[in-house]
């Protein structure tokens, strides 16, 4: 049997997509990326679920949720962690309604939001079958999903203050452009770090590539992989080969243990 410490702090992360709002390919583009049929080159909507202690944890909930959710084989979701109130990391939370009743953690904007667009989950009167959510607020402290600690990890995307999230030394960060010097102490000594990198030329709410890069560099943990790409990224196996060690194009449905 193996030690319990070791099965207490095994994780699996599962990246259920890994393409920016339009997903990949992108609707009515015929260009060489979006042609390709490398699998590795089509990306739904970001979003990824880690498993650890026996808890199963979805980070963000696009419109492809429910095509994600039966694809990795979900059996089980324990809690919802949402990063920022955008359509491509929010819009499949109806889905989770075969779940049954599910903590979704925010902060109070998001929170506010998601009652405003989803007023029939509630409204006094509930629709019978409606699904079933609790509204959990959450702040720049930790929290804790039982046993396991969760740190936010405050990040600017363009100036939209948003989260990111850090589970034991697991940081998954998306829709960043923006890291400060007291949140990139939260980075440190990590074994994976999962950090959005959408395209070559800079954009004023997410890093492109090379921030990435110098991100990752920054940060050093022993493994990067990025995530939220568009299409003018290139095709997987043409970038892959050029980005520095330990770094990493992360693709749908890849799955890597910790
Ligand atoms: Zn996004
Ligand atoms: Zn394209
Ligand atoms: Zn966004």
């Amino acid at each position: 049997m193996a030690n319990k410490n070791e099965f207490v702090e095994k994780m699996k992360i599962t990246f259920l997509g890994t393409g920016t709002s339009t997903g990949v390919p992108v609707l009515g583009c015929n260009c060489e990326v979006c042609r390709s049929e490398d699998t590795r080159d089509k990306r739904l909507r970001t979003s990824a679920l880690i498993e650890t202690r026996g808890k199963t944890i979805l980070i963000d909930c696009g419109p492809d949720l429910r095509q994600q959710l039966l694809r990795a084989k979900v059996t089980k979701i324990d809690a919802v962690l949402i990063t920022h109130f955008h359509y491509d990391h929010v819009a499949g939370l109806d889905d989770i309604r075969p779940f049954g009743e599910v903590p979704v953690y925010a902060e109070q904007n998001v929170l506010e939001q998601l009652k405003t667009t989803m007023p029939y989950c509630f409204s006094e009167k509930k629709y019978p079958g409606i699904p079933k959510i609790e509204l959990c607020e959450i702040s720049e402290k930790p929290f804790w999903l039982e046993d396991i600690e969760i740190q936010t990890i405050r990040v600017l995307h363009g100036s939209m203050p948003i989260f990111g999230y850090r589970i034991n030394n697991v940081a998954y960060i998306t829709d960043a452009k923006t890291i400060c010097a007291t949140e990139m102490n939260k980075l440190e000594k990590l074994d994976l770090l999962i950090l959005n990198a959408l395209r070559h030329q800079e954009h004023f709410a997410h890093f492109n590539i090379q921030e990435a890069i110098a991100k990752a560099q920054e940060l050093r943990a022993k493994q990067t992989y990025f995530v939220h790409f568009a299409h003018t990224i290139g095709k997987h196996a043409d970038i892959q080969p050029v980005l520095p060690e330990n770094i990493f194009l992360a693709y749908d449905g890849l799955e890597l243990q910790i």
